[in-house]
C-alpha cells in the first residue's frame, strides 16, 4: 500500500511517499516560495537517505498549491524516474492539519464536515490551517477518488482530563472563544509513545512516559496508560518552555504591562513574544549549536544564561508531569533536533535525578547515533531514551488506519 503525506503550509509545501510493507519512503521534496511571482523551487528525491538517493531541483515559478502539486505529480509519475505509474496506486492522502478546534477530537477522513472543522479553527491556527485546508482542496482536485485524512497536531492533547486543558477563566467566555490547553506535536508523541512502548516491549495501555520533544519549538508531553494526561504547550504553541524564539509560559500581566506602556498593539506583543523572544530575546541566537560555542569559547554571560534557562524550564515542567505520574514514569523519551543531538542540555535536564530513579550513563549519553537508543545507567529504575522523530511516517500510519476503520 502506498500513502503519501502531504504538509502544506502558505508558501511552501512539503511531501513523502510511502511504500507501507517496509515503511521506506519511494521519494520526498519540499516545494519552497509558492506565490512568489519571481522565483520558486522544488526539490525532489528519489528513494532519499538510501544508497540509490537522487535529487531533482527544479527552479520555477509555483503561482498557487495547485501548480506546485501539478509539478510534483508530474516527478512522481514520471515515465523514466517517476516511483510510481498511476496516481490510483496511491492508497490514500495523509495531511497534516494544525489545529481541529474545541470539538474535534480524532484524525478524520475529509469529508464536507472535516472541512468545516478545518475552516472554522482557522482563528485558533490563523498562520496554518487555511495552508493546510488549501492543500486538501488541492489534493481533492488532483487526485481524483484518493481518499484525504485529515491527521490534526492537537489530536494527542484533546484526550486529556478536563482539569489539564482548563483554564481558570470564567467557562462561559472559554467556551464562546474555544479557549482550552490543547497541545501541539501532538503528531510527534504520538510516535514517541508508540515507539517507546515498542522499544521497552510493553503494552501501550500499560505505558506510562514524559515525551520531551525539543527542537526550535518544544513541548513535554505526561502519558499515562498511552493517553495524553497533560502537555506543556497551550490554546497556542506558545505556552510552555523557553524556545527558539518564543518566550514561552510567563506571567500573562506582562502583555497588558508592555501595551500599556509602550502603546504597542496586541499583535505586536504577540510578534515579540513568538518571534523575537526565547534564547534569541536573551542573547541573540535561536540555535543552540551556536549558543553552546558562544558560551563555552567565548564565554557570553547571555549565551550561558540562555542555556542554564532553557535547561531549567524544561527540568522545571519535567518535575511537575513526574508528579502528576505520582513518579510512576517507565521512561524519559528525548526527541528532535535538541532532544537527539543535544547531549549537554538531555544530561542538564536529568542531572541530580538519581534519588528519582532517573540515571544517566554519561558514555552512552556522549555517544552520537541516529537511532533509537537507550542513554540510562543499568541500575535506571525509569529509563531514558533517545528516539528520532517521525511525523510524517506517524500521519502515513494514522491515515493507514483511519482508512481501514472507514473501509470496516
Ligand atoms: P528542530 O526544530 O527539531 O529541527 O530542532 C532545531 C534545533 O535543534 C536547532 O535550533 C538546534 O539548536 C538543535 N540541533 C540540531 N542539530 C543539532 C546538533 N547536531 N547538535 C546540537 N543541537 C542541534
Amino acid at each position: 500500500m502506498k500513502i503519501l503525506v502531504l504538509n502544506a503550509g502558505s508558501s511552501s509545501c512539503k511531501y513523502k511517499l510511502y511504500e507501507m510493507t517496509d515503511q521506506s519512503v519511494l521519494c520526498s521534496g519540499l516545494v519552497e516560495r509558492i506565490g512568489d511571482p519571481k522565483t520558486g523551487c522544488l526539490t525532489h528525491k528519489i528513494a532519499p537517505d538510501t544508497d540509490k538517493e537522487e535529487k531533482i531541483v527544479q527552479e520555477s515559478v509555483f503561482p498557487n498549491h495547485n501548480e506546485a502539486i501539478r509539478q510534483v505529480i508530474n516527478l512522481i509519475t514520471d515515465p523514466k524516474k517517476g516511483v510510481i505509474k498511476d496516481l490510483k496506486e496511491i492508497a490514500v492522502i495523509g495531511h497534516r492539519v494544525l489545529h481541529g478546534g474545541y470539538y474535534q477530537t480524532e484524525p478524520a477522513l475529509v469529508d464536507e464536515a472535516t472541512k468545516k472543522t478545518i475552516r472554522d479553527a482557522f482563528p485558533l491556527g490563523p498562520l496554518h490551517n487555511p495552508a493546510n485546508l488549501t492543500g486538501i482542496e488541492v489534493a481533492e482536485q488532483l487526485f481524483p477518488g484518493v481518499p484525504n485524512v485529515a491527521v490534526f497536531d492537537t489530536a494527542f492533547g484533546m484526550k486529556m482530563p478536563r482539569e489539564a486543558y482548563t483554564y481558570a477563566l470564567p467557562q462561559d467566555l472559554c467556551k464562546e472563544l474555544q479557549i482550552r490547553r490543547y497541545g501541539f506535536h501532538g503528531t510527534s508523541h504520538t510516535y514517541l509513545v508508540n515507539r517507546g512502548a515498542a522499544f521497552m516491549k510493553k503494552p501501550l495501555k500499560d505505558f506510562n512516559c514524559i515525551t520531551l520533544h525539543l527542537g526550535n519549538g518544544s513541548s513535554l508531553g505526561c502519558v499515562k496508560n498511552g493517553q495524553c494526561i497533560d502537555t506543556s504547550m497551550g490554546i497556542t504553541p506558545l505556552e510552555g518552555l523557553i524556545m527558539g524564539t518564543r518566550c514561552g509560559s510567563i506571567d500573562p500581566a506582562i502583555v497588558p504591562y508592555i501595551i500599556k506602556q509602550k502603546g504597542w498593539s496586541a499583535d505586536e506583543v504577540d510578534t515579540l513574544m513568538n518571534k523575537k523572544s526565547g534564547l534569541l530575546g536573551l542573547c541573540g541566537k535561536t540555535d543552540l549549536r551556536d549558543i553552546h560555542k558562544l558560551a563555552d569559547q567565548e564565554h557570553d554571560e547571555n549565551a550561558l544564561l540562555a542555556r542554564r534557562m532553557l535547561i531549567r524550564s524544561i527540568k522545571k515542567t519535567l518535575g511537575a508531569f513526574f508528579f502528576l505520574l505520582e513518579g510512576k514514569v517507565d521512561a524519559l523519551i528525548f526527541s528532535a533536533g535538541i532532544g537527539e543531538n543535544d547531549a549537554l542540555v538531555r544530561a542538564g535536564v536529568v542531572e541530580g535525578l538519581e534519588s528519582l530513579g532517573i540515571c544517566l550513563d554519561a558514555e552512552k549519553n556522549a555517544t552520537r547515533s541516529g537511532d533509537e537508543r537507550e542513554i540510562s545507567s543499568k541500575d535506571s529504575k525509569i529509563k531514558i531514551l533517545v528516539l528520532p522523530t517521525n511525523e510524517e511516517l506517524q500521519i502515513a500510519l494514522t491515515s493507514q488506519e483511519v482508512l481501514a476503520k472507514s473501509k470496516a
